[in-house]
């Protein structure tokens, strides 16, 4: 199964792929959690990134599309993977689409911007990749990752005027895929939920129809 996952930013790609990466045993890729560790590492790629993630903008295509190229060739990925976070533009897609892996499905979860802003506002997350809300989904320990003890921590892009921007940046060239998608029949959307439990629901029910 090799799956996309779509949506605005915090509309829960992140917390939804690692549910269906447990269930299905395929590796989640996040562009994004590739992006913070190339920074927190200082590498030249790190650096670059940087300036496009704190302005709430797309980091050049070319940039990520040969971070993808890499991943999608490795072993990991031989039996099935989850993207999360790419592609984001078209030209991204077109990119991906001249690779040789197919796509099974690709899985928008819809959220309405202002609940964007709200969820985002007490967002905490970890290197490690787990995400968590301080009044939705709180980590058991307060500013401790459950998932491998680590302190939690806020990112620089979600404060509140770098979220209306990276919205923008959503709506003009990423939302574009779903039409992009849709004319392949590949498109699935799944309206997201309050409770994270009763988005995971949904999704695994919009996926159960594709084969595994
Ligand atoms: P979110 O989905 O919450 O915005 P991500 O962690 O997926 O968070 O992405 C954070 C930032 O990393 C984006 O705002 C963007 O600057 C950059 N980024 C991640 N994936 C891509 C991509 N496929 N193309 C360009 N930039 C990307
Ligand atoms: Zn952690």
């Amino acid at each position: 199964m090799n799956l996309i996952l779509m949506g605005a930013p915090g509309a829960g790609k992140g917390t939804q792929s690692e549910k269906i990466s447990e269930k299905w045993g395929i590796p989640a890729i996040s562009t994004g959690d590739i992006l913070r560790a190339a920074i927190k590492a200082g590498t030249a790629l790190g650096n670059t990134a940087k300036t496009y993630i704190d302005d709430g903008k797309l980091v050049p295509d070319e940039i990520v599309i040969g971070i993808i190229k890499e991943y999608l060739t490795s072993d990991a990925c031989k039996n099935g993977f989850i993207l999360d976070g790419f592609p984001r533009s078209i030209p991204q897609a077109e990119a991906l689409a001249a690779m040789d892996v197919k796509i099974d499905a690709v899985l928008s979860i819809e959220v309405a911007d202002e609940k964007i802003v709200e969820r985002m506002s007490g967002r905490r997350v970890c290197t490690c990749g787990a995400s968590y809300h301080v009044a939705f989904n709180p980590s058991k320990v307060e500013g401790v990752c459950d998932k491998c003890g680590a302190e939690t921590y806020i990112r620089k892009d979600d404060a509140p005027e770098t979220v209306i921007k990276r919205l923008e940046t959503y709506h003009t060239q990423t939302e574009p895929l779903k039409a992009f998608y849709e004319a392949k029949g590949l498109l699935v959307t799944v309206e997201g939920q309050d409770e994270i439990a009763d988005t995971t629901r949904l999704v695994f029910e919009a996926l159960s129809q594709f084969s595994v």
